[in-house]
């Protein structure tokens, strides 16, 4: 039955015959969504497209499916897997401190011998840390595509930006990898370079990538661009109504500069999994990379179980 919760969210339990999905793309690996829907709503969300498949007609980030599943039975199967968790949610959603589903995953997951890759917006993975840790192979990933609180909140509705960053540091400093994820690139916008400087010494990856329009969302963007920086719908004309990659060729160039000037690996392949230099992440290219995935491309996240 649905309930609805004091923040307004429509929440319903529904229950699933494996909460493992196996990958489609060819690097193999597994997901995972402990729920349904998403309530960090961002406006970009690539995930929305769930609510095509799930029957759901309220707007993103407005309802919630809380899974239920019967414990993984075989978790051995797993081992050497690499197992994403949040690929079309976020396992650390705020009504995760209630059900308890991202950690009832990794509790199932813990003697697995799977490599987890955790992608979240949110400092509540903190709780699990001590989980984390029994965990071999093991990296937490955060989003960051701006430090400006206001953007920040005019996009979603996780935590703030301060806040994913001091998480980011605690789980560095306890001996997990950590990455930061500059997704999407708004152009004009994000500026990658200011937030590699913030979190070069706390992370050991740096992930880029730019912002895909081709969404139910685009209207909204182009919008919101409209209003709000007025000044650039001129670039966002030419980027996503014509075509032009200039800006993001021109990005890759000064991102393959900022490797350079700070003795950094640079790559757009996978790499094996590894802790980078303190100070010195690995950058990884993936602009455009979507269409390298071209029919897999069915959720933005799904290139992250890349593992660089
Ligand atoms: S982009 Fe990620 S965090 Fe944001 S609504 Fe989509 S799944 Fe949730």
């Amino acid at each position: 039955m649905a309930e609805t919760s004091k923040d307004n969210i429509l929440i319903r339990d529904i229950h699933t015959k494996n909460i493992m999905t196996k990958s489609t793309l060819p690097v193999g690996g597994y997901s995972v969504n402990p729920y349904v829907g998403c309530t960090h709503g961002c406006k970009y969300c690539y995930a929305s497209f769930m609510k095509r498949f799930t029957g759901h007609k309220e707007p993103w980030g407005t309802f919630l499916d809380v899974k239920h599943w019967q414990e993984i039975k075989n978790p051995q199967k797993y081992r050497g897997q690499r197992v994403v968790i949040g690929s079309v949610t976020d396992g650390y959603i705020p009504q995760e401190e209630q059900f308890q589903n991202t950690r009832r995953i990794l509790k199932q997951l813990k003697n697995s011998g799977a490599e987890l890759l955790i992608c979240t917006k949110s400092d509540l993975v903190i709780r699990d840390i001590e989980l984390l840790k029994e965990f071999e192979k093991v990296t937490v990933s955060w989003s960051v595509n701006t430090l400006n609180e206001d953007f920040r909140s005019d996009m979603d509705n996780a935590v703030s930006i301060e806040r994913r960053l001091s998480a980011m540091k605690k789980i560095y400093d306890s001996g997990i990898r950590t990455v930061c994820f500059i997704s999407p690139i708004f152009p004009g916008i994000t500026d990658f370079n200011e937030i590699f400087q913030r979190v070069k010494k706390q992370c050991d990856l740096v992930w880029l990538e730019n912002l895909n329009l081709r969404g139910s969302f685009k209207q909204e963007i182009m919008t919101y661009i409209k209003e709000k920086y007025p000044h650039l719908t001129d670039l966002y004309n030419s980027i996503y109504n014509k075509g032009d990659r200039s800006y993001f060729k021109s990005l890759e160039m000064q991102a393959e500069q900022l490797a350079k000037d700070n003795n950094c690996p640079y790559t757009d392949n996978e790499l094996p999994y590894g802790r980078a230099k303190p100070g010195h992440p690995i950058i990884v290219n993936y602009f455009y990379h979507e269409e390298v995935r071209g029919s897999e491309n069915t959720g933005k996240r799904n290139h992250k179980i890349n593992f660089p």
